[in-house]
């Protein structure tokens, strides 16, 4: 494991040195973060973490290169096990998987508006649910998808559900010394769909204004399980269980559907900000926890 120096940090002009390593395993990376404490952040794509550092809204004395790490490069895929999704694999890969776009369509939707091609070629879904933006994208897919965050420590690993990951704007539920290794998701039972939305003022490369994340599994005509999370609606995103209960045993008809967008309204906690009041916001909820059913029920059904 080597350190260079990493110059990458502007203070009032000048550019502050920052070390670089890159260790090769678990352990090193652990050891690593446990001696820097909040002076070290992970580095995965770097499409958050390089911009915060040049802009000084982060100071740091270490960035901690995950890639060398066998463990976090991993996406494997199996039918009855689900998916092993490393923590630094890149959006790309996700997306020009055929299994995985058929399996979770959902992350696959929210993967493919993070950023541009270029962005997507770099940034990994664990980076978006550790950076811990409110408006992230690929947080409320993963929600509904039921993603398990698995944790590397130094007291080994920890899994914590996705849902409970995030506990304030930028903040999480990693400790000194922990990091993401990877993220699990469920096998999906027969006869699931899903679907992630996302309301932006413009065609592309935007913040999201309100965010999506629905996942229904049908038994013939009727509803055995759903799920539904917000993002951009609260300090952090927020799996909307009142709403996924409500379908359970329904027939999704069109009442169902209103019923589940108004609960949903009712668990979102947005704020007013440039991007759109809470009360706009939550009129989006509703639309969007609609037309997401609509594409999740459709998939379900094999459309
Ligand atoms: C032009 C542009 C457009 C963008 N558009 C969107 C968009 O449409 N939607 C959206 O949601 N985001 C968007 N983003 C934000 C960004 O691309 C995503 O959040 C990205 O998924 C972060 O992944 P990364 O691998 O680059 O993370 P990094 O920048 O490497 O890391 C992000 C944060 O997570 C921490 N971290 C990373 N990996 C780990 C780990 N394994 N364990 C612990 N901590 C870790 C880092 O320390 C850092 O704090 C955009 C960014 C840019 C520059």
């Amino acid at each position: 494991m080597g350190f260079v120096v990493f110059s990458c940090s502007h203070s009032g002009g000048a550019l502050k040195a920052i070390d670089y390593a890159a260790p090769a395993t678990v352990a090193e990376a652990v050891q690593l973060f446990a001696d820097r404490g909040d002076r070290a952040r992970a580095l995965a794509g770097g499409t958050d973490i390089i911009v915060q550092v040049r802009e000084n809204r982060r100071d740091l004395d270490l960035l901690v290169d995950l890639k060398n790490i066998a463990e976090v490069n991993e996406l494997a895929f199996d039918p009855s096990k689900g998916l092993r999704l490393g923590a630094a694999v890149p959006c790309y890969k996700i997306c020009e998987n055929d299994a995985i776009r058929r399996a979770y369509p959902g992350l696959v939707d929210a993967a493919s508006l993070i950023g541009g091609v270029q962005i997507q070629s770099r940034a990994s879904v664990g980076g978006n649910l550790c950076n811990a933006s409110p408006a992230a994208d690929s947080i409320p897919a993963l929600i509904a998808h039921e993603a398990v965050a698995v944790i590397a420590g130094p007291k080994g690993s920890r899994e914590v559900p996705v849902e409970q990951f995030c506990t304030g704007p930028g903040r999480s539920a990693l400790q000194r010394g922990e990091f993401l290794l990877r993220l699990q998701l469920p096998a999906p039972k027969p006869h699931t769909g899903s679907a992630y939305l996302r309301f932006i003022p413009r065609n592309e490369m935007d913040i999201a204004v309100v965010g999506v994340g629905a996942a229904v599994t049908l038994d013939g005509s009727t509803c055995r399980a759903a799920r539904i999370a917000l993002g951009a609606v609260g300090p952090t995103p927020i799996l909307a269980n009142d709403a996924g209960n409500a379908l359970v045993g329904r027939s999704l008809g069109e009442a169902d559907l209103d019923k589940a967008a108004q609960l949903a309204r009712a668990s979102a906690r947005p704020i007013s900000d440039m991007r759109g009041d809470a009360e706009y916001r939550r009129h989006l909820v509703g639309v969007l926890v609609k037309r997401s059913l609509q594409i999740a029920i459709q998939r379900a059904k094999g459309g």
